[in-house]
């Protein structure tokens, strides 16, 4: 069967949040150059559908050029709304809005879209190799990409003068990235650090069924704290070993922790296994009583009409149940000589010892993580091609002339806010702006 091949002046691989952005920006800047997007998905887009739950924070305001975004999406037509913490949505709130934005802008400036096509490698000629006359150090690249259809497996060969690998990292599988785009930069050459999930929750120790008490009866519950990750291979844990603290709303799930402040945590847990370091140098310790001092709550109704009040009862008025008994059987070291539990003695029998150990639990309950979430739950990817290798201010690959990579693929990832997403927008115009020029 003969290959069909067809060229374009660039091919964008991957029509995700950095490759439309650069697809538009070309199209925009450079009416007459010919810009085709290959995706493997049916339609490009579809992690930036399911981005900030379907509300796509599209930028922060302290993001780095996030003028320049702005700029961008204003230039589209794209009114956006900013909240007091800096996070950037569009007004409409609507992920789907975006994305069908930004797809019928790049078509309706001529980029073509080949969807359900999946880019299987890249090799590339010097340009003087391949005619008389080319001009010194251009290369001419040749991709090879299949499509499988009702009629079997179909080969595309694609003729290039530049090329922007925008196929996205290993983060959320489902939309399409599990990671070619590691492999293609690395047969070209490149070097990956390697990638490793972040923006996930936390499995932990304390989830498990022997557990005493169990983690599992946490799940579904939800409070406001204050994290801090410790990381010390001698398992001590003291005030310097912090890596990360950040208050925010902590989520109780059924294997462990998650919510914002975990997400970001888990962009401080990087190991190395080969190395022999394992999850067991981290801790990670939450304050559910950040405002107050619970020692100083507890002893101030010692005395008077909560006296007789059980110690786990006194702990409801601060936290949610499931926690409030979680912490005060975390806390209890057995029963007293009439066989009580900690949580039903009344108030005014707890010794200072007792209620400095309930305390301690309250300011620093202590999760061991077991495991991170891995790829269909992550956000993002940690790790990728190495930044050594990819010129900052343009995306061009500092090892090959006319070949860029942008957003997620390269070795860059940020906290959650809008930081992730003004990563690719802003890669993806630096390469577009660089192939204007
Ligand atoms: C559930 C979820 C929610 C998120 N929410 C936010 C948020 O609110 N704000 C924020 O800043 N960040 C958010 N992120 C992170 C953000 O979406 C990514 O960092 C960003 O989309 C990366 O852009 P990218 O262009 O590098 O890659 P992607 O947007 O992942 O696009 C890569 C594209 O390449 C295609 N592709 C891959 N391999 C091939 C191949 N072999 N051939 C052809 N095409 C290929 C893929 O199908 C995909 O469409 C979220 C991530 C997830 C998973």
């Amino acid at each position: 069967m003969e290959k069909e091949t067809r060229r374009a002046d660039v091919v964008i691989v991957g029509g995700g949040a950095s490759g439309l952005a650069a697809a538009i920006e070309l199209g925009m800047k450079a009416p007459g150059l010919d810009v085709l997007v290959i995706e493997k998905m049916p339609e490009p887009g579809r992690k930036i559908r399911a981005t900030g739950s379907g509300r796509c924070n599209i930028s922060n305001t302290g993001a780095a050029g996030f003028s320049r975004i702005m700029e961008f999406f204003r230039e589209i037509g794209l009114v956006t709304r900013t909240y007091e913490n800096g996070l950037v949505y569009p007004y409409s709130e609507s992920a789907a809005d975006v994305t069908a934005l930004l797809t019928e802008r790049a078509a309706s400036l001529g980029v073509r879209f080949a969807c359900g096509e999946e880019l299987m490698t890249v090799k590339y000629l010097p340009a003087s190799l391949a005619f008389d006359g080319a001009p010194e150090g251009r290369n001419i690249f040749m991709l090879e990409s299949v499509i499988k259809d009702r009629d079997g497996l179909r080969s595309i060969r694609t003729h290039a003068l530049y090329v922007i690998l925008a196929m996205g990292g290993k983060a959320g599988p489902t939309f399409g990235t599990i990671g070619d785009g590691f492999r293609i930069a690395r047969n070209l050459g490149h070097s990956i650090v390697t990638p490793v999930p972040a923006l996930t929750g936390i499995e932990c120790d304390e989830w498990d069924e022997r557990s005493e008490p169990c983690g599992i009866t946490l799940g579904g519950t939800r409070s406001t704290g204050v994290v801090s990750l410790f990381k010390d291979p001698d398992e001590v844990f003291g005030e310097g070993t912090k890596v990360f603290e950040e208050a925010g709303e902590i989520q109780f799930t059924k294997y462990g922790l998650s919510g914002i402040c975990i997400f970001n945590m888990t962009r401080h847990m990087r190991y190395d296994r080969r190395a022999g370091e394992s999850l067991d140098e981290f801790l990670v310790r939450v304050d559910l009583f950040p405002d107050g001092d619970i020692a100083e709550y507890i002893r101030d109704r010692q005395k008077g009409s909560f006296a007789d009040t059980p110690a786990g009862e006194i702990l409801r008025t601060v936290l949610k149940e499931p926690l409030a008994d979680y912490v005060i059987a975390s806390a209890d070291n057995g029963p007293d000589e009439d066989g009580r539990i900690l949580a039903d003695r009344p108030l005014s029998s707890l010794s200072d010892e007792e209620v400095l150990a309930i305390a301690d639990h309250v300011h620093a309950l202590e999760f061991h993580p077991l495991r991170i979430r891995g790829w269909n739950d992550a956000q993002v990817t940690m790790g990728g091609v190495s930044l050594d290798e990819i010129n900052e201010a343009t995306s061009e690959s500092l090892l090959i002339k006319g070949l860029y990579i942008t957003g997620e693929l390269a070795d860059r990832d940020y906290q959650c806010g809008g930081y992730n997403l003004s990563n690719a927008w802003l890669t993806g115009l630096a390469a577009a702006d660089d192939i204007v020029q």
